[in-house]
């Protein structure tokens, strides 16, 4: 069992590296888009980094592997996709991936969208979905449709309510007000809008989220809620699930 909650290590302009540290000073870190902010938490409070979780190949998420795997004994596990260079194990769907230090087993889950290769794990409670589910929002579609985003949103949102949700960005405040612009009504989300204001004017990170949280408040996992039903029975062209998504994700892209 893992001894700490995750932690998310601010990087870049608005990235999060995820941190696992067990009592014994073992490290693993998520999506190292950058090696200084990593390097700096390990040599403050004398971690030994050992594991690497890669959710796709965006720079932004494996930038930082490469130094950071210099001169240490790190296992790097990655999803099939050549645009990742360095991996000492490839992982699919249903594949396990256990760690001895820290102790921890995770489930890997194919999340096609974003990319046609991202994947997550889920395990211990915690999720870590890369460019997948944000708090409040989604990712963009670069590579993949949107019956593939749905579906592959559709299988994280099964996960348990209390599932910590680990995201690769701070995106959330800006979520939120497209999410009240869509989903203006929703008690929930307005209580989730005014608790994400509040953690940003203290510098604090919005993330992780909780699966509950975001099956309730999240647009992209309501796309057959009332509400959003609602919204889209403006656009001619959605009236089934996938069509909704289209056009809640069309939504966001242009919305200012
Ligand atoms: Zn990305
Ligand atoms: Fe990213």
């Amino acid at each position: 069992m893992l001894d700490l909650l995750p932690e998310p290590i601010p990087a870049l302009s608005d990235n999060y590296i995820w941190l696992l540290t067990d009592a014994a000073g073992n490290a693993a870190v998520v999506d190292p888009g950058d090696a200084g902010p990593v390097e700096r938490v390990l040599a403050e409070r004398g971690l030994t980094l050992r594991s690497i979780l890669l959710t796709h190949h965006h720079p932004d998420h494996i930038a930082g592997v490469a130094a950071l795997c210099q001169g240490r004994d790190v296992e790097v596990i990655a999803p099939v996709d050549e645009r990742i260079p360095h991996a000492d194990r490839r992982v699919g769907h249903g594949d396990i991936v256990n760690f001895s230090q820290p102790a921890a087993h995770f489930g890997v889950i194919a999340v096609p969208g974003h990319t046609t290769t991202h994947i997550a794990y889920a395990g211990e409670g915690l999720l870590f979905c890369g460019d997948t589910l944000f708090s409040l929002g989604c990712g963009r579609l670069f590579e993949g449709t949107p019956g593939q985003m749905l579906d592959s949103l559709n299988l994280l949102a099964a996960l348990p309510d209390d599932t910590l949700v680990c995201c690769g960005h701070e995106y959330t405040q800006a979520n939120a007000r497209f999410a009240l612009s869509i989903d203006g009504n929703n008690a929930g989300l307005k209580a989730r809008a005014k608790e994400v204001d509040d953690k940003r004017l203290r510098g604090e990170p919005t993330v992780p989220s909780r699966m509950g949280t975001e099956r309730a408040t999240n647009p992209f996992l309501r796309t057959d809620s009332n509400a959003i039903v609602a919204w889209a029975a403006h656009k001619a062209d959605a009236h089934d699930s996938v069509s909704r998504f289209a056009a809640v994700r069309r939504a966001k892209d242009d919305f200012r």
